[in-house]
Formats: C-alpha cells, sequence, structure tokens
C-alpha cells in the first residue's frame, strides 16, 4: 500500500525540540506544532468532521494555518484553502462547489461570513470557536499513516473560460514536490524559509509542507514588507525565500547599499516570468535568484533555474526537477527543441485532476501529460523558455487575473452587450485590468456604476481600473474575442 507513517507525528518524533514555525515574535518547535495540531483535529471532529469531508480555510497567514493544515490531515479531511482577497460571492461559490462541511474564518471574516446564505449545509465556525471548543473528548482516532494517494487539498484557480475549478492534491503530490525541490536546492539544518506570499496560494502552502518533511524552520509574516522581509533575512536567518518578481524589485529597492548575508542561499521567484534588468540587478548584488516555473496544478515548482545558469540561460525558468518530465508539444506530437509549443509537465507531482469536473479534466491531462496551456520551448541542453502565459492571463501583483472571470461580471450587468478585458502594465503591480465594453443600443454607461457592480462580485484585484466604451469588439470568423488585438488598442488609446 501507498503509505507512509504522518509526517508530522515522524517529525515530531524525529526532532521534536527543532524549531519549526515562528511569525518573528512566537515560535513553536515540531513537538509544539504536533500538539496543537492534534488538538485542533480533536476539536474539529467534535465538530463533526470526518475523513473525505472538505473543511475551507479562509485565514491570513499565521502560525495556526499549519496547525489547521495538518489538524485536518490527521483525520483525513482535505482543506480547501481560499483567497483571503476575494469577494464574498466568489468565496460562497468555492464553498458550495467544494460542498465543504465546515468553514473556518479568522474574526475580522465573520460578519461577512455571516451575512453569506450558502445552499449547502455548511457549518460556519470563526476560528476561535474552533480553538476554544472542548475536544470530541479526545476518542476520536487520529491518523497515524499518510494515505498518499488521498486528497490532501483543494485549490480554486480560474481558468480561460468559466468559474473557477479546484484543483486536487494528493498527499502524494505534495510530498514529490517537496522532494523534487530538496533534490535541486539541498538541504541544511539550519535552513529557514520565509513565508511572505500567501499560504491559501500553493507557494505558501508548499513551504507549509517542506516544513514538516524536511524538519527546517519558517517564520511565516501576515503579509508581504519588503523591509519586514529584509530584516527576517539579515537578522533572523532566514536562509530561503519564495517571491514573485515585483516582490524582489521591491526588496533591493529597500535594501538600498546594503547586501545580503552568505547564509541566504535561495530566492525562489516564480509565479511569473522575470524581467531581464532584475536578474541582473540580483546578479550584480549577488543575491541568489532560482527562477522557477510551475503551477497549482504541479504543487508548486516544476521547473527550476540555479543561480549559476542565470545569466548563461538569460530567460529560462531552468530544467524539469528530478521526479518530473517536461514536453513541449502539438497536440499528442513531442515539438524538437527549439520548435514553440504547448509545455505540458508529467510526474508525481501533477493533480490527479479537478474537483468534480472530468471533462476539465480530461482535458488538461492526457496520458500522464498536464497541458498547462503555457507556450514555450526548450532549447538543446533541455532547458525550457516560457514564451507565453497561458491564455490571456493577467498578473497583477501575483495574483492571476482571468479575463474571462472579468467579463462574465460585467456582462452580467444588463446594460453591457460586449465585454473584453485586457492587462495593462503598472509600475506597482505589474499589470492591472482594463475593461473595454459595447452596450446594448439605448443604454448609458457610468464608469463608476460599472466598476461597483464588479466590486460587488470580484475580488479587488480583479476589477477594471477603467472601462472604455467603444462600438465593437475584434473578433474573428467564430466571433472568438481577439483580446490580443484589444491590447493594441489600448495601446493606441494611450498615445
Ligand atoms: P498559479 O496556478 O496561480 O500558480 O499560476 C500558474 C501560471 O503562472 C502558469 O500557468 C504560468 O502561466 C504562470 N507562470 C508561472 N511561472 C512562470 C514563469 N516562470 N514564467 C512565466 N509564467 C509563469
Ligand atoms: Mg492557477
Ligand atoms: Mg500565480
Amino acid at each position: 500500500v501507498n503509505e507512509m507513517p504522518h509526517w508530522l507525528t515522524k517529525r515530531a518524533f524525529l526532532t521534536p525540540e527543532r524549531e519549526a514555525i515562528s511569525d518573528g515574535y512566537r515560535m513553536w518547535t515540531f513537538q509544539e506544532l504536533h500538539e496543537r495540531a492534534e488538538a485542533l483535529a480533536q476539536k474539529l471532529a467534535g465538530f463533526g468532521v470526518k475523513s473525505g469531508d472538505r473543511v475551507a480555510l479562509l485565514l491570513y497567514n499565521h502560525m495556526e494555518y499549519a496547525a489547521f493544515i495538518h489538524g485536518l490531515s490527521f483525520l483525513g479531511a482535505v482543506a480547501v484553502p481560499l483567497n483571503t482577497r476575494l469577494a464574498p460571492v466568489e468565496w460562497a461559490w468555492q464553498v458550495t462547489d467544494a460542498e465543504a462541511k465546515v468553514w473556518v474564518f479568522d474574526e475580522s471574516f465573520a460578519q461577512t461570513v455571516q451575512a453569506i446564505t450558502l445552499e449547502t449545509k455548511t457549518l460556519c465556525l470563526s476560528r476561535a470557536e474552533v480553538e476554544a471548543a472542548s475536544a470530541s473528548g479526545g476518542e476520536t482516532s487520529l491518523l497515524e499513516r499518510i494515505q498518499m494517494d488521498d486528497p490532501a487539498t483543494i485549490m480554486y484557480t480560474s481558468g480561460t473560460t468559466g468559474r473557477p475549478k479546484g484543483v486536487i492534491l494528493t498527499y502524494g503530490n505534495h510530498w514529490w514536490s517537496a522532494i523534487g525541490s530538496v533534490l535541486n536546492l539541498g538541504l541544511q539544518t539550519d535552513d529557514k524559509w520565509l513565508a511572505c506570499v500567501p499560504l491559501f496560494h500553493m507557494s505558501g502552502l508548499s513551504i507549509l509542507m517542506r516544513n514538516v518533511i524536511y524538519g527546517i524552520a519558517v517564520e511565516v509574516q501576515a503579509q508581504f514588507d519588503p523591509a519586514e522581509a529584509n530584516r527576517a533575512i539579515c537578522e533572523r536567518h532566514v536562509t530561503l525565500i519564495s517571491v514573485v518578481s515585483n516582490m524582489a524589485t521591491r526588496m533591493l529597492d529597500e535594501l538600498g547599499e546594503h547586501v545580503y548575508p552568505d547564509r541566504f542561499r535561495c530566492m525562489l521567484m516564480g509565479g511569473g516570468p522575470a524581467p531581464r534588468p532584475l536578474l541582473e540587478r540580483c546578479k550584480a548584488k549577488g543575491v541568489p535568484v532560482f527562477q522557477t516555473y510551475g503551477m497549482t496544478e504541479t504543487a508548486s515548482q516544476s521547473v527550476t533555474l540555479a543561480p549559476e545558469d542565470s545569466l548563461a540561460k538569460l530567460g529560462s525558468a531552468g530544467k524539469p526537477l528530478f521526479p518530473g518530465e517536461l514536453s513541449i508539444r502539438e497536440g499528442e506530437r513531442e515539438l524538437s527543441p527549439g520548435e514553440e509549443g504547448e509545455i505540458a509537465v508529467r510526474g508525481p507531482h501533477v493533480t490527479p485532476g479537478y474537483w468534480r469536473r472530468p471533462e476539465a479534466t480530461q482535458q488538461a491531462i492526457q496520458e500522464g501529460w498536464l497541458y498547462t496551456g503555457d507556450i514555450g520551448y526548450v532549447d538543446q541542453d533541455g532547458y525550457l523558455y516560457v514564451l507565453d502565459r497561458r491564455s490571456d492571463l493577467i498578473l497583477s501583483g501575483g495574483e492571476n487575473v482571468y479575463p474571462a472571470e472579468v467579463e462574465a461580471a460585467l456582462l452580467s450587468h444588463p446594460a453591457v452587450a460586449e465585454a473584453g478585458v485586457v492587462g495593462e502594465p503598472h509600475d506597482r503591480w505589474g499589470e492591472v485590468p482594463v475593461a473595454f465594453v459595447v452596450l446594448r443600443a439605448g443604454e448609458e454607461l457610468v464608469e463608476e456604476v460599472l466598476i461597483q457592480h464588479c466590486r460587488e462580485r470580484l475580488a479587488r484585484y480583479k476589477v477594471p481600473v477603467r472601462i472604455i466604451q467603444t462600438n465593437h469588439l475584434p473578433r474573428n470568423a467564430s466571433n472568438k474575442l481577439l483580446r490580443r488585438k484589444l491590447k493594441a488598442r489600448l495601446v493606441q488609446e494611450e498615445k
């Protein structure tokens, strides 16, 4: 059978006194993390959580997040981390789609969550309510083993069309992701990984998994602050950090003339392309940047570039990690080096599929290959170059914005006949969404009204910063919106 001892139990047995997790003020050892996770498991069992149940987590970045993730694993329950920045209707949709048995939220969300009516019989509990509850009498037997093929988490990710899909990741997926990463980056017992990316994203969640599997320390920061991140590296012995490129830019700006200590050995940079000037700046300053290409569906990194290659292979995302394979494909045909095609990834870190979406799963995964929708090529040496992000994805401050989702929100307004959304460059966020709309005959648009309409339906970062009225949108023969042409129009508009 494909199983192994429970990760946190094993870790607490191997290195009980070692520092597990801190937030700059508090610190728990692995033994303490273990005790807390077990106690939470008992409390959650008292609320009826059983093996296979989905439990939605609407929590900020804090140490307790780790206790909840591992606590759920003691029950065989599936964690559904929710993006704290979404609009209430977006949370409601995901909780309903996941048919969550319980929804746990931080206190500050209480009023918002209580105002939501769910179609499911989900029990909504604040974190304080869970933590204050008495255990189920300590009678629930907690799992002693991890079943590698069991789902551990479901994380929602949007796509080119329609609603967000829940990406199922098994324990095996998380395990092999952690192993693939460490076989590349190496491991030191004094390693400390800074988690200042959201724990509800794969980039953050994967740090919590490595924490326990490797037995290294993790510092969690409530939100990203360049000065605070630099302090953790310079004063609190952080050796590895995960960032998206604009976080790195802000950290270097803040660092000024100072340099990082030698023990700081990895700045893992992913989520989007790394701009060339930034890489050169990092090189000049001796910042050890590892560029990486990954996605929720691959439980984080799939391909990573070591710093020694970073200038020789400038712009490359690197080679596939040890357990995985990479292929550039056109349909089922594998292309040769230099030829551009769809990036496909295979390996034990790849999701078995989307939650209750057999068609979407079949479409994305064929013969073990996950078709990412991203376009790229590999060179003669096997290094990946990502050319174009999947579809028309807009990357804003490390968050993905899918135009289709924003367009759907715009189209739900009765005055809007057609809508098209594209990204516009932005100094701080990288890109921000801008909308073009065609109104129904006789309707008039007040931009602010439509923006407010979007605010009620979408996370802030997805709401168009501007809405441009137009008479028609560029479409191809089969009436498909040509967002590239729309983008060109945006550039024109600016002139
Ligand atoms: P997510 O599921 O939020 O992790 O988003 C994954 C997507 O981010 C990928 O499918 C790519 O479109 C994009 N992405 C991630 N890493 C890179 C990279 N190194 N270069 C370009 N795009 C990237
Ligand atoms: Mg995604
Ligand atoms: Mg992302």
